[in-house]
């Protein structure tokens, strides 16, 4: 009988990087069982069941049903149920993706059964220790046996922070894998009513550092506001974001068309003909660099400075949005620069690892 590989799947960003992998699996050398383990920290169809089709997963092996509650309450009870799974139905390893609550408790729960670790998208800093995505995905890297990290800087960080070589592994970025796979038919289809490609700007925001505080979620709606007066904008707005809107009593931005959360194909059918996206998304960041698209990021530091690096991502204030749109808009394009290990094959390269980490003695030795 094969081994089981564990992919743990909590929220949205998850699936694109657990994605890539299921679907390098799929296609190649058949060495282990891929199980697809739903926590359910984000249930609702629009923020998942949706992207599971357009990602072309099937439904989730084992959903735990674990959403809503605080941090510890939804990391307690996600522990819980995983450890109980995992008491009758023993993988070979786990995989945990980002940093989300749902992947630090699965991560803990394995750990402590003795189940190997694997972190994908491992080695993301933002330097700010007080926030709960920071807080999480340096915890995933201290208890991970397996580190993978999207780029070489990165992997070179978690090798000067201590860990141990044979333990990190560049594999590449497998948001861009996900996105190279879909990005023929996300173009093939139709945008909707009134937008013409290159003609609009998309706005998402969600982090709790934004929207969370009355003063600064109205100066982020205002500054989008503003910013909409140099571009027509489109937002789909999260569901935290819009129940705090609510909760405030603000209402949205004017010159600013707002949608639901949209499924990963409309949404990318959407960025890829955008002019620019302004964000807090981490990942939003990478899609639109590895799409050669203007980002500006909402944020006072990103864990991805490579998109910095790289000459697409800036971050701005919101007092800055609406002049840096401006600035954005009157510059020339810029060519897409290729970025080493961003080129569709970190699932590949994820594969080829799990296969010897699985079939060899390394498996044994590291769970020890
Ligand atoms: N995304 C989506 N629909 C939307 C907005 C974003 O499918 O309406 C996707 C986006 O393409 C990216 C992922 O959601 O792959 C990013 O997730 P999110 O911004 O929620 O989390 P973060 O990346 O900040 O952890």
């Amino acid at each position: 009988m094969l081994p089981e590989l564990h992919l743990v799947a909590a929220a949205r960003p998850n699936l694109p990087k657990l994605a890539a992998l299921w679907h390098a699996l799929a296609e190649g050398p058949e060495f282990c069982k891929p199980v697809l383990l739903h926590t359910g920290q984000h249930e609702d169809p629009a923020m998942f069941g949706v992207h599971f089709a357009d990602l072309g997963l099937p439904a989730p092996d084992i959903a735990l049903g674990i959403s809503g509650g605080s941090h510890a309450v939804l990391t307690g009870r996600s522990m819980i149920a995983c450890e109980t799974v995992w008491k009758s139905r023993r993988p070979a390893a786990v995989v945990v993706a980002g940093d989300v609550d749902g992947a630090l408790a699965a991560a803990l729960a394995a750990r402590k059964l003795g189940i190997m670790v694997i972190h994908l998208e491992a080695g993301l800093r933002s330097g700010e220790r007080n926030l709960p995505e920071e807080i999480n995905r340096r915890a995933i890297d201290a208890i991970s046996d397996v580190l993978w990290a999207p780029d070489e800087a990165t992997a070179a960080r978690l090798r000067q922070e201590g860990h141990a070589a044979a333990a990190v592994r560049a594999v590449g970025n497998a948001m861009v894998d996900t996105q190279l796979r879909h990005l023929a038919a996300a173009r093939a289809k139709r945008l909707p009513r009134g937008l013409t490609r290159g003609g609009y700007g998309v706005v998402t925001l969600h982090r709790a550092g934004n929207v969370d505080k009355p003063e600064r979620l109205i100066a982020l709606l205002d500054a989008v506001s503003a910013a909409a007066r140099h571009l027509p904008l489109v937002w789909p707005i999260h569901p935290r974001a819009a129940a705090q809107m609510k909760s405030f009593g603000f209402v949205p931005p004017i010159g600013v068309r707002i949608t639901p959360p949209l499924g990963y194909l409309e949404f990318l059918s959407l960025l890829c003909r955008a002019r620019l996206v302004a964000t807090d998304s981490g990942g939003v960041q990478e899609e639109a660099t590895a799409l050669g698209l203007p980002c500006l990021t909402l944020r006072s530091a990103t864990e991805r400075p490579i998109t910095i690096a790289a000459g697409m991502n800036r971050l701005a204030t919101p007092e800055e949005l609406a002049l840096r749109v401006a600035e954005i808009l009157k510059a020339p394009s810029l060519p897409v620069r290729p970025i080493p290990l961003w080129d569709g094959r970190a699932g590949l390269r994820m594969r080829e690892h799990l296969q010897t980490l699985l079939e060899g003695e390394e498996c044994r030795a590291m769970v020890a």
